[in-house]
């Protein structure tokens, strides 16, 4: 999947760094975090000075991976966030290709002086990095990720706890291989890490039946009293304000997933889930089928993504993000047949 030119330049970039920051997306979610910390591991093991940076906070239920509770965070951590990527000879952009994915980090990687590199799966790349692996075919991030461990010749250094980060970022990016997940090669790298020891029923658990109470109930108001119709239409979608967010004491994380319910719907191939935050609507898109959500996100919710999962916000009343999309959707819809 990735070509050799590509490896070649990491290979390169990394035997010239000693100090090495890998950064994720805003919100990262299990397939950045995992591959960052994958990476992470891997970079130790060579002997290189490394720090994983978050734009902020991840959820609670990847805090088990290896690496974890090194990750900075740039929210809480600005002023030795700025010390490490100042002082870094190399950056890697994981699970990300536009700059204004990592929100506040970017004022300070705009500064940075070293060199870049971008490992990602999203279309439509910016060019932001002297090295950039996009490759929008593959399943995950960690995919590639395992590529490039493998054509760089550092599997050895790939031992079970930081295949179980590769492994937690396919599973997560694929709904445990249920879609996007059709290319026969995603199995031999499951197989391989398998072998290595990753427990898979494990890390099925930690990921997925690792829930709080209260974010099962909150899944249980989302679906009893917050899920939508849009009449004439194949779309559902769930709307979540911020008190109730707050009566089921949101975390980071929490909603993970329930955009994906609405599609469970006999019939719906479009989903959508409202989230107000008290400075923004954050919006989660999802599709089945050849509607490409990412181009309504960018048109009307200054976002973007994958064909069939995109997400975006909205700088206004939740009520009137609601009344975009269901206004807009369907036009939307009729101009892409
Ligand atoms: P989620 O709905 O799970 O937050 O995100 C789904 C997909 O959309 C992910 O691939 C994510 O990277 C992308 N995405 C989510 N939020 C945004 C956003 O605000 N801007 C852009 N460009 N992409 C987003
Ligand atoms: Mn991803």
């Amino acid at each position: 999947m990735v070509n050799e030119t590509g490896i070649k330049q990491v290979i390169g970039l990394v035997k010239a760094s000693e100090k090495i920051v890998v950064i994720p997306h805003h919100n990262p979610d299990g397939d950045a975090i995992g591959a960052s910390l994958a990476l992470n591991g891997v970079l130790k093991q060579m002997g290189k000075d490394v720090h994983v940076v978050s734009p902020n906070s991840f959820p609670e239920f990847l805090e088990w991976m290896e690496g974890a509770s090194g990750v900075l965070n740039y929210e809480d951590h600005s002023t030795e966030v700025k010390h490490v990527i100042g002082n870094a000879d190399l950056v890697f952009f994981l699970d990300f290709n536009g700059l204004s994915r990592i929100k506040g980090l970017q004022k300070v990687v705009k500064d940075f002086k070293g060199k870049r590199i971008m490992i990602d799966h999203h279309p439509g790349p910016e060019e932001i990095a002297d090295v950039m692996i996009s490759e929008p075919v593959a399943s995950a991030t960690c995919e590639l990720m395992y590529d490039v461990i493998n054509k760089a010749g550092w599997k050895g250094y790939l031992k079970k706890e930081l295949a179980e980060c590769i492994y937690t970022g396919i599973m997560t990016d694929t709904g445990s291989l249920s879609y996007n997940s059709s290319r026969p090669e995603i199995y031999h790298i499951v197989a391989d890490l398998v072998e290595i020891g990753v427990d898979k029923d494990k890390v099925h658990k930690l990921v997925f039946h690792s829930n709080s109470f209260n974010r099962m109930k909150l899944l249980g108001h989302a679906l009893g009293q917050k899920m939508y119709l849009l009449d004439g239409t194949p779309v559902a979608y769930i709307v979540l304000t911020d008190k109730e967010l707050k009566r089921f004491k949101f975390k980071p994380g929490d909603t993970e997933g329930f955009v994906n319910y609405p599609l469970w719907i006999e019939g719906i191939s479009v989903s959508a889930l409202f989230m107000e935050h008290p400075d923004k609507i954050k919006v989660s898109l999802r599709s089945r089928g050849p509607f490409p959500v990412n181009q309504f996100s960018e048109k009307f919710f200054n976002g973007g993504g994958h064909v069939n999962a995109a997400g975006g916000e909205y700088y206004g009343p939740i009520e009137d993000a609601v009344d975009t999309f269901c206004r807009e959707l369907p036009l939307f819809m009729k101009q892409k047949n």
